[in-house]
């Protein structure tokens, strides 16, 4: 997407960075800075870690870029999920964001938390530097004042 949305438009994007090409110190500063430049673009495309069935989304977020560029400070919010997000009630979408979503993208990350450090298989509500479960989002209705629009696609896509 990052390929096809730069050739039209300006788009800031973390998910360039490359921790293990630039160093930690190199890679945290232009993260940063993307997601400065993030906040304030007319777009925003996120996703969410968890859905219930009712229609209320969840989030977890280690710096809060994510949750807030979906919350406030763009035009139009674009959530882009697959049906592995779907879960049959809110607290099972908790769940899910904190015990399945948030380990695997730890594991991906190489952070070591309690998690990671356990194989990734459940949340260990560790207190490890490298946590990203530091802020938990719950999407009742759209913000006010702001476009939101979710893409169900019907794949199992990312965590
Ligand atoms: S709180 Fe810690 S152990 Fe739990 S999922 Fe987040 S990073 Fe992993």
């Amino acid at each position: 997407m990052y390929e096809k949305l730069s050739r039209h438009n300006t788009v800031f994007d973390v998910h360039q960075i490359n921790r293990e090409r630039d160093g930690f110190e190199k890679s945290n500063e232009a993260f940063l800075d993307l997601a400065r430049k993030a906040m304030v673009t007319d777009v925003f495309l996120t996703s969410v870690n968890g859905v219930s069935e009712t229609g209320v989304m969840v989030n977890v977020d280690g710096t809060g870029n994510r949750v807030a560029g979906s919350l406030f400070g763009h035009k139009k919010v674009y959530f882009v999920l697959g049906v592995n997000k779907i879960m049959p009630t809110l607290e099972e979408a908790i769940y899910r964001a904190r015990n399945v979503a948030a380990p695997k993208n730890v594991l991906r990350h190489g952070y070591k938390c309690g998690c990671s450090l356990q194989g990734g298989d459940r949340c260990y509500d560790c207190g490890a530097p490298d946590r990203i479960c530091n802020v938990l989002a719950i999407y009742y209705k759209k913000m006010r004042n702001i476009e939101m629009e979710v893409i169900l696609i019907n794949e199992d896509l990312g965590y």
